[in-house]
């Protein structure tokens, strides 16, 4: 989606990612032989360097990337003239959830209760006295959909969250009972400034993200504002450019936990293509090629997004929901090109913009009774 738009704008892009058909790379073509794309992991120091040579501006879209290599090639003179965004220190912090926490804690941001605990039973057992139950187990590192988190209701499920999690740094978070998850795309420029995308709501099914609705309905007149600017306020903390994901926890008694945060584009974005004046991609190259952002608004009512999430190994399911999805009007359907399908990889996604929150849910409909297992 981002060489999608870096396309648009005649911006030329070099990828390193595993395989010469990764989703990325069927695209854009190599615009030059010094532009090929790179065959390799975002771990791999080598692999890291040899595009860093090749590019003026290196960004990333996971932050699950090798951040020591990134901090050596800051530092190296042969590449004085390339540009990281964001910065690599700021990927560093986010790249660790206790990190992270820690430092949206230290700037006076709202998280909810966390505790640093060792892998051993009695460390996550004292957590457990001091946060209560349930809590929250969750992986420093590497996590995503949820793959890093395992809710400990009673004191005799602390083995098994240690081994399900398996060896990796942890910490423990106290429960947070929330009513709603709501998200802030929030785009930085290089000289600091910030821009905030208006506010959804996001519903997620066994730890993914399925739906997100926007804008944020809500009887509070004030709350677009406050989330906008607590997701503003802890984006602004951080350094480099580019688009951040703000997730957050939305309270009984409307305030404010900060979740987590994304160092690119994120999915709770994805709705920004078809419904808002300038999509999170686009922006996120305005603010790293140091262009001038556009705007953030929304340009339709209401939109929904809808994760396609595989459900085996076959498309079949996926593609039972496409066909549906093409017959309603005010549809856009975006498939990945993953070489694979497997039950819980995100495959895919669709948008579905309308005249009204009403005509949303009646659009919406077919297609969530097109899921299996639908409950709707
Ligand atoms: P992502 O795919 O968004 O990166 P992740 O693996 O980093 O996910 P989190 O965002 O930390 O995981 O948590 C996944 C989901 O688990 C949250 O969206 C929320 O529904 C639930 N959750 C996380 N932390 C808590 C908490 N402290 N209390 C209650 N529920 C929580
Ligand atoms: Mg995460
Ligand atoms: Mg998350």
């Amino acid at each position: 989606m981002l060489s999608a738009s870096a396309s648009l704008l005649n911006v030329k892009v070099v990828i390193l990612d595993s395989g010469d058909h990764a989703p990325a790379k069927q695209i854009v073509a190599p615009t030059a032989p010094h532009l090929t794309h790179v065959d390799g992991s975002f771990a791999d120091a080598p692999k890291i360097q040899e595009l860093a040579k090749k590019v003026d501006v290196l960004t990333m879209e996971i932050e699950h990337v090798n951040v020591d290599t990134l901090l050596q090639i800051e530092k190296d003179s042969s590449l004085s003239k390339l540009e990281i965004h964001p910065s690599p220190s700021t990927v560093q912090v986010i790249q660790d959830k206790y990190r992270q926490k820690e430092h949206l804690s230290s700037n006076k941001l709202p998280v909810s209760e966390f505790l640093a605990v060792e892998n051993t039973e009695e460390s996550v057992k004292a957590a457990t006295e001091k946060l209560g139950l349930p809590l929250m187990l969750k992986s420093r590192t590497l996590a995503y959909d949820g793959r890093g988190n395992y809710a400990i209701r009673e004191v005799s499920q602390i083995p098994d969250a240690i081994a399900q999690l398996g060896g990796r740094p942890l910490y423990a978070e106290k429960w947070v009972p929330f009513t709603k998850e709501i998200a802030v795309m929030v785009v930085r420029t290089t000289s600091g400034e910030v821009a905030s995308y208006p506010v959804v709501e996001t519903v997620h099914k066994d730890n993914i993200c399925h739906l997100v609705f926007a804008p944020l309905r809500s009887r509070d007149p004030t709350l677009s504002d406050r989330a906008r600017s607590v997701a503003e306020n802890a984006v602004k903390t951080f350094t480099g450019a580019g688009v951040f994901g703000v997730e957050m926890f939305l309270m009984d008694n409307d305030q404010i936990y900060i979740n987590e945060i994304a160092p690119r584009p994120h999915n709770s974005g994805h709705y920004t293509i078809e419904a808002c004046e300038t999509s999170q991609y686009e922006n996120h190259l305005r603010a790293i090629l140091s262009l001038p952002l556009g705007s953030t608004a929304l340009k339709v009512p209401s939109t929904v997004m809808l994760n396609l999430i595989g459900h085996s190994s076959s498309m079949s399911e996926i593609e039972k929901t496409r066909d549906v999805a093409l017959t309603i009007p005010g549809t856009s359907v975006h498939l990945y090109g993953k070489a694979e399908c497997r039950k819980g990889r995100k495959m895919g996604h669709i948008t579905l913009v309308a005249e009204s929150d009403t005509q949303l849910r009646e659009r919406l409909r077919p297609i969530l009774l097109s899921l299996p297992n639908s409950t709707e």
